[in-house]
């Protein structure tokens, strides 16, 4: 078998200006400009930017080719307004994961940390998302870190936040994202057994696709430690002061992996 290139799968949150100097998580926009710069990049060097859906097979080792899976957390209008057709003039899929219950309001679970409001998809949106080619996943209900839940509340937040967007949205939902990149292994079974496919972290990294393969294989040997790795899959995250070199480094080469995870997202 050949050997499998990482696979990095990029996290953005916000595409906009960023709020003043001074501001908290301000690194957490990315303008259009460097987001366009950013995409235009990848297709210079032959990556294929896919959605988490899409990206599964070369997860899965059962593709190969040179691909990046492309995220954006917490579902901003800002997503659809300015990423969604940059994202369409390279050809290129996402997955926006979005807060189900919070669709068409703000990102209030922020306000505490002194991030400015900013508006979140509405069902319409998220609609408009899907019909420009784009996925969308589940980023909980209510963006509640799960680690602070009773179980009985942290499965309503995984399942019911899937069942909820697939029948506003009409399509079937089946990746999911932990909030804050907080979760206990109780949650990583909650989310696998909720029906869907993949869940990313913010743990830092490219995803090996070898040694999931191999998880795949131990599967079958009944070692559930391993098979869980499809459900705590880690990021890369791109942010307002990532330069364009920076960009390059942390796409190939091992720049990222074994990063130190990142607390709060
Ligand atoms: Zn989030």
């Amino acid at each position: 078998m050949p050997s499998l290139l990482p696979i990095p799968i990029l996290t953005y949150h916000q595409i906009d200006e960023a709020p003043q100097k001074g501001t908290p998580m301000r690194s957490l926009y990315v303008s259009a400009n460097s987001f366009k710069r950013q995409m235009a990049i990848l297709k210079r060097l032959g990556y294929l930017g896919l959605s988490m859906s899409q990206l599964m097979p070369y997860i899965r080792g059962e593709k190969t080719g040179r691909v990046v899976g492309i995220t954006f957390d917490d579902g901003f209008l800002n997503n659809l307004q300015t990423a969604a057709p940059i994202l369409n003039s390279v050809g290129f899929t996402s997955t926006c994961y979005a807060v189900s219950a919070l669709a068409g309001t703000t990102n209030t679970w922020d306000k505490e940390l002194g991030v400015p409001s900013a508006e979140l998809m509405s069902v319409q949106h998220l609609r408009e998302w899907i019909a420009a080619g784009q996925e969308i996943g589940s980023h909980t209900l209510t963006h509640r870190d799960l680690t602070q839940l009773d179980s009985a509340a942290a499965l309503v937040e995984i399942a019911k936040s899937k069942t909820d967007l697939e029948q506003s949205l009409g399509v079937p939902i089946s990746q999911f994202c932990y909030p804050y990149g907080s979760y206990d292994p109780v949650h990583i079974q909650m989310v696998r057994e909720a029906g869907y496919a993949g869940a990313t972290t913010t743990v830092r990294g490219r995803v090996q696709p070898n040694q999931l393969t191999q998880a795949g294989d131990a599967a079958h040997t009944g070692n559930e430690s391993s098979l869980l790795s499809l459900f705590e899959l880690p990021r890369v995250p791109v942010v307002r002061s990532t330069s364009w070199l920076q960009f390059l480094l942390k796409i190939g080469t091992a720049y990222e992996d074994n990063r130190s995870k990142v607390a709060k997202f």
